[in-house]
């Protein structure tokens, strides 16, 4: 059965205990649901330890699951219902890690034409085949004046890159990428998200991408799946994630967001009004909440307009009031602290007259930047 979705991740369990008797499995990653469409760029974004690598491990073949599906191209690699498990070699896929390992000993082509002869014989490609193959992925990277360098001749960015081309000379249908900018230093990394974006765009190949980094998840991708504890909290486009949190969690951990703890006052259609101490604020909501809910108000700081009061300004029911309690310049936008009852907000606003500290200010909420999410059961 064809299906337009490039890479199916059905129902991924993976425990590295091993069967411990009489007791519940602790697994690394459980119930994990994903999916891409062709040339998309899909990013796995958590902590540390929630289950990223694992499950890029899984699709890659260096893990077997203890249950679920994994399906590229229409072509299942791994099935816990019918035994099937393509070893990772057999799947003709690219991969790239923290920790390149080039090859020292080897030039830059040869580095890069290694992947298509090693394997089986029958099917490595023709002499004149690698060697287009080679140049046409080192020209993609970049690196095709470099050919003939020492590999270790190479700067930090240029050796990732060569990672890179190692990985695209396959021509695979699906690159896997654990957190291939970790080891450069900030701004090459900044550089290299620019690389990145700039070459799944221009070759189109699907990406699975591991980060822990927020804003290489935001800027890179066209869905993010957020992850926290083994479990998929979120998958949706970097604008929905951001914006529209779906999990306190999802919330608390992409971007610096101000959460409000409330409840839910009132509903209508795609939005919620949320009675906090400090005031009513009206916010979308994607879950179902009814009437009485507990919830947190996401507030991203951009997304909060700070207007001075002036002397003996009536503070009308509803309206939201605070007073600036320090400051950050950073060019274009101030960065402020403002005291509202007994929080602390972050709020971003304009360098163009900036407020000076103790100023008493009004706090209005672009809707778009206001999300209400259920309060977490436990944490
Ligand atoms: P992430 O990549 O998000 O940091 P991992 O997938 O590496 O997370 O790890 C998920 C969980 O599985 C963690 O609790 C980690 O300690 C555990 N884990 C990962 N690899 C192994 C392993 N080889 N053996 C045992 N436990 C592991
Ligand atoms: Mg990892």
């Amino acid at each position: 059965m064809g299906s337009n979705k490039l890479l199916k991740v059905e129902g991924l369990y993976k425990s590295y205990g091993g069967h411990q008797k009489g007791r519940e499995r602790n697994y690394a990653i459980a119930d994990v649901n994903l999916s891409a469409a062709s040339g998309d760029f899909l990013t796995l974004l958590g902590p540390s330890g929630c289950g990223k690598s694992t499950t890029l491990r899984c699709i890659a073949g260096l893990e077997s699951p203890n249950l679920g599906t994994i399906t590229v191209a229409d072509r299942v690699l791994f099935s816990s219902d019918t035994g099937v498990s393509v070893r990772a070699n057999d799947r003709g896929l690219g991969m790239v890690f923290q920790s390149y390992g080039i090859w020292p000993h080897m030039d830059v082509y040869k580095n890069a034409a290694f992947p298509l002869q090693v394997g089986d014989r029958k099917s490595r490609p023709s002499a004149k085949q690698v060697r287009e193959r080679v140049e046409r992925a080192l020209e993609v990277v970049q690196l095709s004046q470099f050919a003939g360098r020492s590999a270790t001749a190479l700067s930090g960015g240029q050796q990732q890159r060569l990672a890179l081309a190692r990985a695209l000379v396959m021509e695979p249908p699906l690159l896997l990428l654990d957190e291939p900018l970790s080891n450069l230093d900030a701004k090459l990394r900044t550089d290299m998200r620019f690389e990145l974006k700039r070459l799944q765009h221009e070759i189109g190949v699907t990406t699975v991408y591991v980060t822990h980094d927020q804003s290489e998840a935001l800027s890179m991708s066209t869905v993010i799946a957020v992850m926290s504890n083994g479990k998929v909290e979120q998958v949706g486009t970097p604008r929905e994630v951001y914006g529209a949190p779906a999990a306190e969690f999802v919330a608390r951990f992409v971007g610096s967001a101000n959460l409000v703890a409330g409840k839910v006052a009132a509903v209508s259609e795609g939005e919620v009004t949320v009675k906090t101490p400090d005031g009513l604020i009206v916010a979308s909501s994607q879950a179902g909440l009814s009437i009485g809910a507990d919830v947190f108000v996401s507030v991203r700081p951009e997304s909060v307009a700070l207007s001075p009061v002036v002397d003996g300004g009536a503070h009308e029911p509803g309206e939201w009031e605070g007073v600036v309690d320090g400051s950050a310049y950073l060019g274009m936008t101030m960065e402020y602290r403002v005291k509202v009852g007994d929080t602390e907000w972050n709020v971003s606003g304009s360098s163009e007259s900036p407020l000076a500290d103790g100023t008493t200010v009004r706090l209005n909420f672009a809707r778009h930047g206001c999300a209400a999410v259920p309060m977490a059961m436990s944490n």
